[in-house]
């Protein structure tokens, strides 16, 4: 169990813009804790280096993905708590993540256009059976878009190789710099090499949000954890008040935006989902939205995954609002029989 550390003491870089702290006690050398930016961001002279778990080609996302250690936010539900509040990994400044992203630009299989820089559009080429190559020939569902020699094996199973480099795991993006002098890195070994950046949103003051535009982040993955304030505050550790106002904000200045809400009985349900998309419809009907099913991790450990029928209403009422480009992630948690795949396939089309 973490122990409680006050983050009211010390400097806080959202303390400084006037915000609240985040809730980032990371535990390091065992038992003792602190900070996350005290404790998986450090800085020599001018040069930040943050602390990364790993980094590889992801599945099914199809692009490179740096794991982060330490957060800004508590998550009980974080599927990643193991490296994002107990410290590990290498310590890599913007330098070594341009090295990373040299390599991994010479096995791209597949040139993304700006507009798909997201994990959305990953579904549209893969869904990663390697089928095409391991048997030569295509499961039924494939999408039918690339071709065997752009299919490739990595940690994580079978897809392209997309170009873009995506920032995960923890996240600090309450200290921008690391993240704005890799992104100025990773452009200059190519302006089509995307970045992009999976959050909580926490750290997205209006301030950082320009300075990673001026720095060329050209995307944002978005999790939206909860509508309910009350919620948000007992899952995460933090208020969402600053974060619902994101999608208008991050669309306004040009990025790339996808949403993610996570199904969790009890927790954000239907209503708090449908709430999010009609945040997401008055800014821009066309902005993906991802309802992901939860699955009993960390502190949630006792909660159940959600229902076949708890995500096809999820969907349904997101529908009605009006977005239009929707997906429903971990499929495979939530649906068992042939029956269930078959409605599935019918209610989603090709976005199955
Ligand atoms: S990790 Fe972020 S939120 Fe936490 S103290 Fe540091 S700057 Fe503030
Ligand atoms: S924001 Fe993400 S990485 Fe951070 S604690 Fe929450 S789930 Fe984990």
């Amino acid at each position: 169990m973490v122990k409680e550390v006050d983050t009211s003491q010390g400097t806080c870089r959202l303390r400084e813009q006037g915000f609240e702290s985040g809730s980032c006690i990371v535990v390091y050398e065992d038992e003792r804790t602190d900070r996350a930016c005290q404790v998986t961001l450090r800085w020599e002279g001018n040069v930040p280096f943050r602390l990364i778990r790993s980094a590889h080609l992801s599945r099914p996302e199809h692009y490179f993905s740096i794991y982060q250690s330490g957060c800004n936010f508590s998550c009980k539900k974080c599927h990643s708590w193991y490296f994002t509040r107990y410290a590990s990994g290498e310590w890599m400044s913007p330098k070594n993540i341009r090295a990373l992203a040299r390599d991994y630009a010479k096995t791209i299989t597949y040139w993304e256009p700006r507009e798909r820089a997201t994990s959305f559009h990953a579904h549209d080429l893969c869904l990663s059976c390697g089928l095409c190559v391991t048997e030569k020939v295509r499961s039924p569902y494939c999408p039918g878009v690339l071709e065997p020699d752009q299919v490739i094996s990595s940690p994580q199973g079978w897809g392209p190789a997309r170009n873009i480099i995506g920032f995960t795991g923890g996240d600090l993006a309450c200290q921008p710099e690391f993240y704005c002098l890799a992104s100025e890195e990773i452009k200059r070994e190519g302006e089509d090499l995307w970045v992009l950046f999976e959050t909580n949103g926490y750290g997205l003051t209006l301030e950082n949000l320009d300075r990673f535009k001026v720095s060329g982040i050209d995307a944002f993955w978005l999790d939206i954890k909860a509508h309910d304030d009350a919620v948000h505050r007992k899952l995460t550790g933090c208020s969402n008040e600053r974060i619902l106002k994101l999608p208008y904000e991050m669309k306004k200045r040009g990025f790339v935006l996808e949403v993610l809400s996570l199904f969790i009985p009890g927790w954000v349900e239907a209503d708090q989902i449908e709430k999010i998309a009609w945040i997401l419809v008055k800014v821009d009907p066309q902005i993906p939205f991802t309802i992901l099913a939860f699955f009993p991790e960390y502190q949630l450990r006792e909660v159940p995954a959600p229902s076949f029928e708890q995500m096809v209403e999820a969907y349904t009422r997101v529908k009605e609002t009006g977005v239009n480009q929707v997906r429903l992630g971990n499929i495979g948690i939530f649906a068992r029989t042939a029956e269930q795949f078959e409605v599935l396939k019918n209610l989603l089309g090709s976005r199955f």
